[in-house]
């Protein structure tokens, strides 16, 4: 089903990259070779820039009518939904992730395209008060080319939240997935040609993130960068940025929280904080990797969290009773069990996990048991700084506004959670928090039409909403004189 060799996806065709040169992309789960991939450099991004630019300035696609737009991005979500096994199985072969966060994040990601369908027929200026004889009205016009950089923990659904309101907007796109999981990110760019996007306004391409991602923050024929991925590339790209001045939304990193208070319902606090951290292998970046828990209820809470924690059950992806996955590299494997360790030497008390599984299904590919860990203070690394894996930290407070300012305590604020059943205290709680996400008595957050994005170091800008349109817009105010008696402002 996946081909031997993917070259670039350029002006609507396959493309060899300009070097020849290419990469494997492997699946993390038994760490065999899927495909090979073409490595773009430089030149190739300028030849990219330069599709989606002529694409851009001749209207192919922004000077379609709105409601031509949204049929086009309902095709793209009904070829996804025809597709949808394929793509299933690609992001479990690309990812090593389970069966149900596959379907899961493929059926979100065709929903972006049905909902940013809506979105290009419904959205549009405005007119605005005047003075008298004067009418205004703006318009939303598209920001222009816009280069897309996303990570590998959920390939096709970070594609869909970039490209689907870039689309609906009338921007062109050139995409360039993480170098682990590029295949998803080429099939859309297919599905996208096969629904009637015109060709140069989707470009895909693969190759190294610190060479040609640089390169494309800084290029003059990019007038906007949307990233996702770690808090410090987002950093490098903030200030490359600034040379063109190029509109930039960042959706960083995160080591988001969760409240437990006493007058919760344990079993659902617990079930939920479960999956709110060893959903997709712990990585995720709105993971609540951080667990506060009332002091009444800590032991009850912990014991029956570690509990249900050690009867997770990790394994092949393509199991249908597999709850953990892979994780996605040896490199990053070691990255978390080294935070493991760095914990261990803080004083911490690994209560279950610590370590990759044992058995013959796991000699090869990379894997980690999901892992509890007690008895660290807030300051402590391991409860300030991002793991993203299946790592949890678990501690205790004394009254409301304690666990407030623990939460908070923190360089991120991406998302949170607060586990009551006093809604008064969820709300009022809620509005304190200083992050960008608040669920409530919810392990997810993230639906078509839902702001998803950060406070502080998580990062500037929204996804999967009305938001999200608008930043992929300019407005342009409009200003008339309607009176009948000519203005001669100088008096002439
Ligand atoms: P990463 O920053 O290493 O890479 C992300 C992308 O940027 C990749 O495509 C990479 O090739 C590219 N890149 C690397 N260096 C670059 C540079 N100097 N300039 C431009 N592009 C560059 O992140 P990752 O390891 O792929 O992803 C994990 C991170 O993503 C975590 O921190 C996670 O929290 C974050 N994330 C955030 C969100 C969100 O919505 N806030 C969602 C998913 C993941």
């Amino acid at each position: 089903m996946l081909k031997d060799y993917y070259k670039l996806y350029i002006n609507g065709e396959w493309v060899e990259s300009e070097s020849g040169e290419f990469f494997e992309t492997s699946n993390p789960a038994t760490g065999e070779v899927l495909s090979k991939v073409a490595k773009a450099s430089k030149s190739d991004v300028d030849t990219a820039v330069t599709a989606a630019r002529i694409a851009f300035e001749t209207g192919k696609w922004s000077r379609f009518s709105h409601s031509k737009r949204a049929q086009v991005l309902n095709k793209i979500a009904s070829i996804m939904r025809e597709r949808f096994d394929e793509l299933v199985k690609a992001e479990i072969l690309n990812t090593g992730k389970n069966i149900p966060a596959a379907r899961g994040q493929v059926t979100q990601a065709i929903e972006d395209f049905e909902f940013y369908a809506g979105v290009a027929l419904t959205s549009g200026g405005r007119t605005n008060p005047m003075p008298n004889n004067f009418f205004n009205y703006t318009l939303k016009e598209p920001v222009g080319v816009c280069g897309q950089i996303i990570p590998w923990n959920y390939p096709l659904m970070m594609a869909a939240w970039k490209v689907a309101p870039a689309l609906a907007a009338g921007c062109t796109v050139i995409l360039k997935p993480a170098s682990y999981t590029p295949i998803t990110a080429y099939l859309l760019a297919e599905i996208c040609t096969e629904a009637g996007v015109p060709a140069g306004v989707v470009n895909v391409i693969t190759g190294s993130g610190s060479e040609i991602g640089p390169y494309m923050t800084e290029h003059e024929g990019i007038n906007k960068i949307a990233f996702t991925g770690e808090t410090e590339t987002g950093k490098d790209i903030m200030s490359k940025a600034s040379g063109t001045l190029k509109r930039v939304t960042l959706e960083l990193g995160g080591k988001s929280p969760s409240i437990i208070f006493a007058d919760t319902e344990i079993e659902d606090a617990v079930n939920g904080s479960l999956y709110s951290i060893f959903y997709n292998t712990g990585q995720s970046c709105e993971a609540r990797s951080r667990i506060f828990v009332e002091e009444s209820i800590y032991e009850e809470f912990l014991n029956r969290f570690v509990e249900k924690t050690k009867q997770l059950k990790v394994g092949d992806p393509f199991n249908k009773g597999t709850h953990v996955g892979a994780v996605i590299s040896s490199s990053h494997e070691k990255v978390i069990d080294d935070y493991v360790k760095l914990a261990v030497e803080e004083g911490g008390t690994v209560l279950c996990g610590g370590s990759r599984p044992e058995g013959k299904e796991f000699a090869n590919g990379y894997w980690y048991l999901p892992t509890v860990i007690s008895d660290v203070t807030n300051e402590s690394r391991i409860a300030q700084e991002e793991v993203f894996g299946p790592v949890v930290v678990v501690m205790k407070f004394t009254n409301e506004r304690e666990a407030i300012e623990m939460a908070n305590h923190s360089i991120y604020g991406l998302a949170s959670a607060v586990w009551t059943t006093n809604h008064a205290k969820a709300n009022r709680v809620a509005a304190k928090i200083n992050a960008g996400i608040v669920m409530i008595n919810s392990p997810i957050s993230a639906f078509p039409g839902t702001p998803f994005g950060g406070y502080k170091q998580s990062g500037f800008g929204r996804e999967l909403s009305l938001e999200t349109f608008d930043l992929y817009t300019e407005t342009k105010s409009v200003v008339s004189y309607v009176g009948e008696k000519q203005l001669n402002m100088f008096g002439l």
